[in-house]
């Protein structure tokens, strides 16, 4: 079960491979190599990296 690592939720959409969207927090998820990665939709349509935020735990997933 993939849980967002901002916000906890569980209410995330599948929009693509290996790719998630939240709609707890309106962020991008996506999961490579066990670890989810985090990203912010800025007005622009630019993606930028939240990864900073987490900790490595908080971005593992546990199957
Ligand atoms: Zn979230």
């Amino acid at each position: 079960m993939l849980i967002c690592p901002n916000c906890k939720s569980k209410d995330l959409g599948k929009i693509g491979v290996n790719q998630y969207y939240c709609w707890g927090c309106f962020i991008e998820l996506s999961v490579a190599k066990g670890k989810i990665l985090t990203h912010q939709v800025e007005e622009d349509g630019t993606l930028s990296s939240l990864d900073d935020l987490f900790s490595d735990d908080d971005r593992s997933i546990s199957m």
